[in-house]
């Protein structure tokens, strides 16, 4: 008897000595997001395992591996995304009163199965020797005829412009949409563009005035080109306020550690974890209550628009189809 409880008494202090471990599935990039876990592993003892690879395979293999899988986290870039994941009913709603209270209600899902965890928002760029601000105003006024010749724009096929015009869809209905849109197409200056660095590139060089892209590609090149002679310009401040999206994440629906999970997606929420988790990539925090980086912070303060990013998601085909039917390629 006395040799059994020896016996379980060691066995509980093996395991307690085996520190636990948080297994991620990231598409965010692993060189930003690696120095947070280091942090949180140094905090707490806890092991942060991650598997890092695209949206698309992160996705497949969630759903191949079902109840066998690993995964505790999903991190992911773009509400269109995480909503894909909670669509697949690859997430599991979680009762945070810490999230609630860290991440505002526009950037969370309403049923809890996913969190913004750093915000950014998509507005327009100008190149500044050929456009005055004054001339900017909205994403529809982007479609009149005195740009023509003069906007550059990245590809439909990116989950970015996908998540816009799935809000506009929500905001102004899709008919003004589509006519927007169609004005976008007949304003094109040249293809759309692989990614959004290549349209503020472009905009540099003079090969359009305009375009559209996220404010941390912006923050990434004027941090290594201070002179680059773009700036951005807050659309829509008149009407519903700049787009914004998150990069967030959500407990794996068959996740083995959701506790643990759970308690990691509540600290990356928290002062001490968000300007790490925003300032490395040029973002804005996702709690209100912590500042950006003093660069970001110099681009200006804005009127966000505030529908829940969740919209991104639910009018994603929407999207997609009208984008199609105007030639948007
Ligand atoms: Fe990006």
């Amino acid at each position: 008897m006395i040799k059994k409880m020896l016996l379980l008494s060691l066995l509980a202090t093996s395991a307690a000595a085996q520190a636990e471990t948080v297994v991620v599935y990231s598409s965010r990039a692993e060189q930003l997001i690696r120095p947070l876990f280091d942090a949180y592993t140094r905090d707490t003892g806890v092991q942060v395992k991650v598997v890092f690879d695209k949206d698309g395979p992160l996705l497949a293999r969630l759903r191949a591996e079902g109840s066998n899988s690993p995964a505790d986290i999903f991190l992911s870039v773009d509400a269109g995304n995480l909503w894909q994941a909670e669509d697949m009913d690859l997430l599991q709603p979680v009762q945070s009163t810490v999230l609630a209270n860290n991440i505002p209600a526009n950037l969370r899902d309403p049923a809890q199965h996913w969190f913004g965890l750093s915000v950014r928002a998509r507005t327009i760029f100008y190149n500044k020797n050929t456009v005055k601000p004054a001339q900017l105003s909205s994403y529809q006024d982007l479609a009149e005829p005195k740009w023509k010749g003069r906007l550059c724009l990245r590809s439909s096929k990116n989950v970015y412009n996908q998540s816009l015009i799935a809000t506009m869809i929500a905001d102004i209905g899709p008919v003004k949409t589509q006519r927007m849109v169609r004005g976008w197409v007949d304003n094109l200056a040249t293809a759309p563009f692989g990614d959004d660095n290549a349209v503020l590139e472009a905009i540099a060089a003079g090969q359009c005035d305009v375009g559209l892209a996220n404010t941390y590609y912006y923050g990434r090149l004027v941090h290594k080109n201070p002179a680059l002679p773009v700036s951005p310009f807050w659309a829509d401040q008149a009407g519903k306020g700049t787009h914004v999206n998150i990069s967030g994440g959500g407990v794996v629906r068959h996740a083995k550690n959701a506790k643990g999970a759970l308690r990691l997606l509540e600290w990356l929420s928290s002062e001490k974890a968000q300007n790490l988790f925003a300032d490395v990539n040029f973002e804005y925090p996702a709690n209100p209550r912590v500042k950006p980086d003093p660069m970001v912070a110099a681009w200006g303060s804005f009127r966000h628009n505030l529908i829940n990013v969740r919209v991104a998601g639910t009018r994603q085909a929407e999207a997609v189809m009208l984008m199609d039917r105007v030639g948007y390629k």
